[in-house]
Protein backbone atom coordinates (compact mmCIF):
# COMPACT_ATOMS: atom_id res chain seq x y z
CA UNK A 1 0.00 0.00 0.00
CA UNK A 2 1.58 2.98 -1.04
CA UNK A 3 2.08 6.03 1.68
CA UNK A 4 -0.43 8.60 2.31
CA UNK A 5 0.57 11.94 1.80
CA UNK A 6 -2.34 13.65 2.68
CA UNK A 7 -5.59 14.00 5.71
CA UNK A 8 -7.85 11.35 5.99
CA UNK A 9 -10.25 14.13 3.99
CA UNK A 10 -8.15 14.56 1.05
CA UNK A 11 -7.01 10.86 0.50
CA UNK A 12 -10.77 10.26 0.82
CA UNK A 13 -11.90 12.53 -2.02
CA UNK A 14 -8.80 10.79 -3.83
CA UNK A 15 -9.98 7.44 -3.12
CA UNK A 16 -13.70 8.46 -3.87
CA UNK A 17 -12.23 10.25 -7.59
CA UNK A 18 -10.29 7.10 -8.74
CA UNK A 19 -13.69 5.40 -8.50
CA UNK A 20 -14.85 7.40 -11.24
CA UNK A 21 -14.37 5.83 -14.83
CA UNK A 22 -11.37 6.70 -16.89
CA UNK A 23 -9.74 7.96 -13.61
CA UNK A 24 -6.59 5.55 -11.75
CA UNK A 25 -5.74 6.41 -8.36
CA UNK A 26 -2.55 8.65 -10.34
CA UNK A 27 -5.29 10.80 -12.15
CA UNK A 28 -7.43 11.13 -9.57
CA UNK A 29 -4.44 12.75 -7.54
CA UNK A 30 -3.75 14.94 -9.74
CA UNK A 31 -7.48 16.19 -9.84
CA UNK A 32 -8.04 16.19 -6.79
CA UNK A 33 -4.58 18.54 -6.47
CA UNK A 34 -6.26 20.83 -9.07
CA UNK A 35 -9.54 20.78 -7.30
CA UNK A 36 -7.63 22.51 -4.32
CA UNK A 37 -5.71 24.76 -6.29
CA UNK A 38 -9.04 25.88 -7.62
CA UNK A 39 -10.61 25.79 -4.62
CA UNK A 40 -12.80 29.12 -5.51
CA UNK A 41 -13.64 28.73 -9.21
CA UNK A 42 -13.88 24.95 -9.77
CA UNK A 43 -14.15 22.94 -6.41
CA UNK A 44 -17.14 25.20 -4.73
CA UNK A 45 -19.33 24.98 -7.93
CA UNK A 46 -18.42 21.80 -8.95
CA UNK A 47 -19.38 20.40 -5.55
CA UNK A 48 -22.45 22.50 -5.56
CA UNK A 49 -23.20 20.95 -8.43
CA UNK A 50 -22.85 17.87 -7.48
CA UNK A 51 -25.04 18.26 -4.95
CA UNK A 52 -28.00 20.19 -6.54
CA UNK A 53 -27.94 16.90 -9.88
CA UNK A 54 -28.01 14.40 -6.76
CA UNK A 55 -30.79 15.64 -5.28
CA UNK A 56 -32.80 16.51 -8.69
CA UNK A 57 -32.06 13.61 -11.00
CA UNK A 58 -34.81 11.02 -11.78
CA UNK A 59 -35.92 8.76 -14.13
CA UNK A 60 -38.05 9.67 -16.98
CA UNK A 61 -41.09 7.31 -16.65
CA UNK A 62 -41.60 7.47 -20.55
CA UNK A 63 -38.25 6.87 -22.06
CA UNK A 64 -36.01 5.76 -19.21
CA UNK A 65 -33.53 8.68 -19.44
CA UNK A 66 -31.65 10.19 -16.85
CA UNK A 67 -32.79 14.08 -16.08
CA UNK A 68 -33.68 16.30 -13.52
CA UNK A 69 -37.35 16.53 -15.38
CA UNK A 70 -39.88 13.97 -15.67
CA UNK A 71 -40.92 13.85 -18.86
CA UNK A 72 -37.49 14.18 -19.58
CA UNK A 73 -35.92 17.67 -21.79
CA UNK A 74 -35.98 14.57 -24.88
CA UNK A 75 -39.54 13.74 -24.56
CA UNK A 76 -40.51 17.76 -23.87
CA UNK A 77 -38.93 18.39 -27.36
CA UNK A 78 -41.62 18.80 -29.87
CA UNK A 79 -39.11 19.27 -32.50
CA UNK A 80 -38.47 15.94 -32.42
CA UNK A 81 -40.29 13.53 -34.79
CA UNK A 82 -42.59 11.48 -32.55
CA UNK A 83 -43.15 9.18 -34.91
CA UNK A 84 -39.49 7.33 -34.79
CA UNK A 85 -38.60 5.37 -31.66
CA UNK A 86 -34.77 4.85 -30.97
CA UNK A 87 -34.49 1.93 -28.83
CA UNK A 88 -31.02 1.97 -26.89
CA UNK A 89 -29.57 -0.63 -23.94
CA UNK A 90 -28.55 2.75 -21.56
CA UNK A 91 -28.20 5.89 -21.75
CA UNK A 92 -24.63 6.39 -22.35
CA UNK A 93 -25.72 5.09 -25.78
CA UNK A 94 -28.81 7.72 -26.32
CA UNK A 95 -25.93 10.29 -25.28
CA UNK A 96 -23.68 9.06 -28.02
CA UNK A 97 -26.56 8.96 -30.86
CA UNK A 98 -27.45 12.45 -29.79
CA UNK A 99 -23.60 13.23 -29.72
CA UNK A 100 -23.41 12.10 -33.25
CA UNK A 101 -26.41 14.34 -33.95
CA UNK A 102 -27.77 11.22 -35.27
CA UNK A 103 -31.32 11.30 -35.50
CA UNK A 104 -33.86 13.89 -34.30
CA UNK A 105 -36.06 11.07 -32.70
CA UNK A 106 -37.52 9.94 -29.32
CA UNK A 107 -35.91 7.61 -27.36
CA UNK A 108 -36.84 4.39 -25.27
CA UNK A 109 -33.91 3.38 -22.83
CA UNK A 110 -34.10 -0.73 -22.48
CA UNK A 111 -31.68 -0.38 -18.88
CA UNK A 112 -29.95 -3.44 -20.26
CA UNK A 113 -30.59 -6.60 -22.54
CA UNK A 114 -31.39 -10.32 -22.62
CA UNK A 115 -28.57 -12.24 -20.40
CA UNK A 116 -29.59 -15.30 -19.34
CA UNK A 117 -26.31 -16.14 -18.15
CA UNK A 118 -26.22 -13.40 -16.20
CA UNK A 119 -29.90 -13.87 -15.03
CA UNK A 120 -31.36 -10.93 -16.94
CA UNK A 121 -35.07 -11.42 -18.07
CA UNK A 122 -37.30 -9.47 -19.82
CA UNK A 123 -38.89 -8.60 -16.71
CA UNK A 124 -35.64 -6.96 -15.98
CA UNK A 125 -35.96 -4.42 -18.81
CA UNK A 126 -38.54 -1.50 -19.48
CA UNK A 127 -40.28 -3.31 -21.99
CA UNK A 128 -43.64 -2.81 -20.64
CA UNK A 129 -43.35 0.85 -21.18
CA UNK A 130 -42.01 0.07 -24.99
CA UNK A 131 -44.83 -1.95 -25.96
CA UNK A 132 -47.40 0.75 -24.20
CA UNK A 133 -45.77 3.48 -26.43
CA UNK A 134 -45.92 1.63 -29.42
CA UNK A 135 -49.53 0.67 -28.70
CA UNK A 136 -50.70 4.27 -27.65
CA UNK A 137 -49.82 4.88 -31.30
CA UNK A 138 -48.11 7.91 -33.07
CA UNK A 139 -45.50 5.45 -33.18
CA UNK A 140 -44.57 4.56 -37.01
CA UNK A 141 -40.78 3.16 -36.64
CA UNK A 142 -38.89 1.52 -33.75
CA UNK A 143 -35.11 1.55 -34.51
CA UNK A 144 -33.49 -1.02 -32.31
CA UNK A 145 -30.09 0.38 -32.08
CA UNK A 146 -28.75 -1.80 -29.29
CA UNK A 147 -24.93 -3.36 -29.35
CA UNK A 148 -23.75 -5.82 -32.20
CA UNK A 149 -23.32 -8.35 -29.27
CA UNK A 150 -24.90 -11.84 -28.98
CA UNK A 151 -27.40 -10.41 -25.97
CA UNK A 152 -27.82 -6.94 -27.68
CA UNK A 153 -28.91 -9.21 -30.87
CA UNK A 154 -30.94 -11.48 -28.78
CA UNK A 155 -32.89 -8.86 -27.07
CA UNK A 156 -33.64 -7.37 -30.88
CA UNK A 157 -35.12 -10.28 -32.01
CA UNK A 158 -36.95 -10.45 -28.67
CA UNK A 159 -38.81 -6.89 -29.20
CA UNK A 160 -39.11 -7.90 -32.26
CA UNK A 161 -41.70 -10.73 -31.65
CA UNK A 162 -42.71 -8.20 -28.56
CA UNK A 163 -44.13 -5.91 -31.71
CA UNK A 164 -44.76 -8.67 -34.40
CA UNK A 165 -48.84 -7.81 -33.78
CA UNK A 166 -48.40 -3.55 -34.03
CA UNK A 167 -48.54 -1.85 -36.74
CA UNK A 168 -45.40 -0.63 -36.92
CA UNK A 169 -41.94 -0.66 -39.03
CA UNK A 170 -39.20 -2.56 -37.07
CA UNK A 171 -35.63 -1.47 -38.20
CA UNK A 172 -32.02 -1.73 -36.72
CA UNK A 173 -28.56 -0.24 -37.36
CA UNK A 174 -26.47 -1.39 -40.15
CA UNK A 175 -23.28 -3.49 -39.34
CA UNK A 176 -20.42 -3.01 -41.38
CA UNK A 177 -16.86 -0.86 -42.18
CA UNK A 178 -16.77 1.69 -39.86
CA UNK A 179 -15.91 4.84 -41.03
CA UNK A 180 -12.32 6.02 -41.61
CA UNK A 181 -12.12 1.69 -41.02
CA UNK A 182 -9.86 -0.35 -42.90
CA UNK A 183 -10.53 -3.77 -44.42
CA UNK A 184 -7.66 -5.56 -43.87
CA UNK A 185 -8.01 -4.76 -39.89
CA UNK A 186 -11.50 -5.68 -39.73
CA UNK A 187 -12.32 -8.77 -38.12
CA UNK A 188 -14.34 -11.59 -40.02
CA UNK A 189 -17.86 -11.40 -38.92
CA UNK A 190 -17.48 -7.41 -39.49
CA UNK A 191 -16.60 -7.95 -42.77
CA UNK A 192 -19.44 -10.59 -43.79
CA UNK A 193 -21.90 -8.32 -42.16
CA UNK A 194 -20.60 -5.46 -44.33
CA UNK A 195 -20.72 -7.65 -47.51
CA UNK A 196 -24.42 -9.31 -47.09
CA UNK A 197 -25.63 -5.48 -46.01
CA UNK A 198 -23.84 -3.84 -48.95
CA UNK A 199 -25.96 -0.99 -50.63
CA UNK A 200 -26.24 0.75 -54.01
CA UNK A 201 -23.82 2.98 -54.65
ZN1 LIG B 1 -37.97 10.79 -21.53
Amino acid sequence: MAERVAGPEIERLIQLLARLPGLGPRSARRAALHLIRKKDELFAPLADAMQVARERIIVCRECGNVDTLDPCTICRDERRDASVLVVVETVADLWALERANAIRARFHVLGGVLSPLDGVGPKDLNLDRLVARVVEGGVQEVILAVNATVDGQTTAHYITDLLSHAAVKITRLAHGVPVGGELDYLDEGTLSAAMRQRTTF
